[in-house]
């Protein structure tokens, strides 16, 4: 059976689907979700991320977070941990960049939360050397201080979309027409949730929601709270998203959101704000968002990337500029990806963040 055919049996048994529901099937079915069946990162596959671009992204967000560390008095066990891991090459680079930190690695627990079985297993060979341990949910976590990444995880989290109609919301559904998939619209009600979006919308808007994240870090900044810590999330998007931001992407270029299902990554830009709502209602603090290339710059990319460049070929160095213009260049990844940190009470933000 193939996602489609699965798809088009649910609304037949269930009624149309949430979009949440859809990402959520067309992500991770067991059998026939997309990062379940397949590593879709790099070159030959889908799309690419950061730290599959340049070592130099995870050596410096492993050195903020080597900071936070020493600022909180290098607590003694630690969780090291990383949502959505990828090929494990963030976290790989991170815990070279930190090998020199006194006391760093014997402290730490790497923990890694993962849905896909196939990216674990790409993970448990980038990270043999680490002794990870993989958890499925975030209450597994180890009650120790915690010190998080989360680099192009939450906006792999499903959404729901809402159409303003009046002083109510029609949710955007995905059902069936013969045998392919069709967006509708649900009927107008009251979404809560949504009650700051009537300030800001008209009527024709669409605005989206992502439940599941804020569960997530509702969890994160729960331990921080109480055990101490730091985060940092790294995502595309921005403070408050408005406007239909769901894409679909397959061999490096946008497809149709319902036309192959479970063939492309599906994403949403993050609503930073929403996550900030939750950091603070779970008793943490929030830095002030930060762009990407701002956050890099801080943290002294370009001096990184000289010091590589003096023991590298022409070729090397020239990769090597382009990957620092890839992640840090305004018209790159430089100013759509954003960074938000998440630290406790009375300690500083992680480096590179402003309270
Ligand atoms: N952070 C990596 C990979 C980003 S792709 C990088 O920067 O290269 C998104 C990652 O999140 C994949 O590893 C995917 O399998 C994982 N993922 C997506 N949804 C998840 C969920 N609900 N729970 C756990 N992991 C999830």
């Amino acid at each position: 059976m193939t996602l489609q055919d699965h798809l088009l049996r649910r609304i037949r048994a269930e009624g149309p689907l949430t979009v949440a529901a859809y990402m959520q099937d067309c992500l991770l079915h067991p059998e026939l979700g997309y990062y379940t069946t397949r590593d879709p990162l790099g070159s030959a596959g889908d799309f690419t991320t950061a730290p599959e671009i340049s070592q130099m992204f995870g050596e410096l967000l492993g050195l903020s977070l080597a900071q936070a560390w020493l600022d909180r008095g290098s607590p003694t066990p630690f969780t090291l941990a990383e949502l959505g891991p990828g090929r494990g090459t963030l976290m790989a680079d991170i815990l070279r960049a930190t090998r020199g930190v006194p006391g760093f690695h014997d402290a730490a627990q790497v923990v890694l939360l993962e849905a896909s079985p196939t990216l674990r297993a790409v993970q448990a060979e980038t990270l043999s050397a680490y002794e990870p341990r993989w958890i499925d949910r975030l209450d597994e976590l180890p009650k120790t201080p915690l010190f998080l990444v989360a680099n192009e995880f939450f906006d792999a989290l499903p959404i729901r979309q809402f159409l303003r109609d009046g002083d109510g919301w029609r949710e955007r559904l995905v059902g069936a027409q013969d045998e392919t998939l069709v967006f509708g619209l649900a009927e107008r009600a009251a979404q809560p949730a949504l009650a700051h979006r009537l300030e800001d919308t008209r009527d024709g808007d669409l605005v989206e929601l992502c439940e599941a994240g804020t569960a997530i870090l509702d969890e994160v900044c729960t331990r921080i709270a109480t055990q101490g810590g730091a985060a940092l999330c790294v995502d595309y998007g921005d403070w408050r998203s408005l406007g239909d931001t769901l894409q679909a992407l397959r061999k490096h270029t946008h497809s149709e959101v319902l036309q192959t299902p479970g063939q492309a990554d599906l994403t949403a830009h993050v609503d930073f704000e929403a996550l900030a709502t939750s950091i603070a209602a779970a008793g943490c603090r929030f830095t002030r968002l930060t762009t990407q290339g701002v956050f890099l710059e801080r943290l002294g990319i370009t001096d990184r990337a000289r010091a590589l460049a003096a023991r590298m070929d022409d070729a090397g160095v020239e990769t090597l500029i382009a990957a620092h213009r890839r992640l840090t260049h305004p018209e790159e990844m430089g100013n759509l990806f954003k960074v938000l940190g998440i630290y406790a009470g009375d300690t500083l933000p992680p480096p590179g963040l402003d309270a």
